[in-house]
């Protein structure tokens, strides 16, 4: 979990921004001509906005790009289709009143089925200009994210893809991440008795890291070095007792940006995505286990979590809720409910058979930013609480950690069960 509570208003009128209806599903507009999809909120203050780094990340179907500015800015997207009947546009842009292009900020070369490049210029001595280039696509999203600021733009193709293709493509595309390994060593076979069926990969999650510490036990515990801890051994064993293959979005103390996260995921054509976390309330008393996956949450408690999870406010999460239902388009939200809930059940059930008494907070839903995006069945496991005395003594217990993960190692076994005999 994070707390980070200050640089609120300035997010919520770039999310408010972000939520007006008229920029989010952009392939339903006919305008005839290039179209505002927002109207900047405010002047832009006197001192420039530095835009720093562009990234991008691709996928056959799928592209995210990243607009890093030194500080929160405003933005205003606009399309460009070429002809007015077009249904979608050639060109997406976005204008950053306030702005200058920082030193080494170069345009992208992107060339994958849905963008051709990205391009960023001074447009106005006041304005940067970001372009992108569209091959074909089908729809795309724009959302921000803070701490760095970042605009998030996530383009969906329209290609239907034949499997052929998307191997040849994913072998052609490494990825572009050195925290995403592949590991080296065959895979070992599989016990007979478990058939892995179409599950291939996976991508393990642990949260935070680098600056970013997480969540913090009174103790001094941080969430970013248990979770860290489950996630390799995690990984271990889904490769040593499953036979499938894992990606770690992160395997040593760094930080990824939570956009990175699950656009890796996507790249390496994961069929699961598990975010590893450990929980924290100001309720010292709070305790025991819960899942998450991605949906509206359905209480305060959740909206909470996601606002710490995402390292944003109430306010900004209560707005992300209203665009959510747009950026899920590609979610497998009742795939990702059932791995939660069979990773639930098989974690408590390990926990609370060596602590008895754990608490089970069962299987929830929230906003996290980290699962947005995500195209396969994907979820957030609190493994402990580390504002509590007694859990956060236990994640420092390897033998606690290590039981968490064969807890979660078993929920996805019992899913890849229930998927194989059911379909
Ligand atoms: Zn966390």
């Amino acid at each position: 979990m994070m707390q980070r509570w200050s640089k609120i208003l300035p997010f919520l009128m770039a999310l408010a921004m972000v939520a007006m209806p008229s920029s989010l599903v952009a392939a339903k507009e006919q305008a005839p001509k290039p179209k505002a999809g927002t109207a900047t909120a405010s002047a832009p203050s006197a001192a420039s906005a530095v835009v720093t780094e562009m990234r991008h990340w691709s996928n056959p179907d799928y592209t995210r790009v990243a607009i890093t500015a030194d500080r929160e800015v405003h933005y205003e997207t606009h399309q460009i289709k070429q002809h007015p009947d077009d249904a979608l546009p050639s060109r997406i842009y976005l204008d950053i009143p306030g702005a200058r292009v920082g030193p080494g900020l170069h345009d992208l070369k992107i060339a994958d089925e849905q963008l051709k490049t990205a391009r960023v210029g001074q447009y106005k001595p006041d304005v940067v200009r970001v372009v992108l280039d569209v091959d074909r696509i089908k729809e795309y999203k724009v959302f921000s994210l803070s701490d760095p600021f970042r605009i998030i733009v996530d383009v969906k193709g329209n290609r239907p893809l034949e499997f052929k293709n998307l191997t040849e493509q994913i072998h052609a595309a490494p990825v572009n991440t050195p925290e995403a390994k592949v590991p080296e060593k065959p895979l070992p076979k599989p016990p007979a008795s478990f058939k892995p069926g179409k599950i291939r990969r996976i991508v393990v999650d642990p949260g935070h890291g680098g600056h970013d510490p997480g969540a913090v036990g009174a103790g001094g515990t941080q969430e970013k070095d248990v979770v860290l801890s489950i996630g390799r051994k995690l990984a271990e064993k889904i490769r040593d007792e499953l036979g499938i293959d894992v990606v770690m979005t992160r395997s040593t103390d760094v930080f990824i940006p939570l956009e990175e996260r699950t656009a890796i995921a996507n790249k390496v054509n994961a069929d699961l995505f598990v975010s590893v976390h450990a929980n924290a309330s100001l309720n010292r008393n709070a305790s025991g286990i819960e899942t998450y996956y991605l949906n509206l949450a359905k209480t305060e408690k959740a909206a909470q979590l996601a606002a710490r999870e995402n390292g944003t406010s109430l306010e900004k999460v209560s707005l992300l809720q209203a665009i959510l239902f747009d950026l899920m388009a590609n979610y497998k939200l009742n795939d990702s409910a059932h791995l939660a809930d069979e990773v639930q059940k098989a974690l408590y059930k390990k926990i609370n058979g060596h602590y008895s008494g754990t608490r089970n907070l069962g299987v929830k839903q929230g906003p996290f930013y980290v699962l947005v995006g995500a195209t396969m069945p994907s979820i957030l496991v609190e493994t402990a609480f580390i504002s509590n005395e007694d859990e956060e003594a236990r994640l420092k217990d390897p033998a606690f950690l290590d039981r968490s993960a064969d807890g979660i190692v078993d929920g996805i076994k019992a899913y890849i069960g229930a998927i194989g005999s059911s379909r």
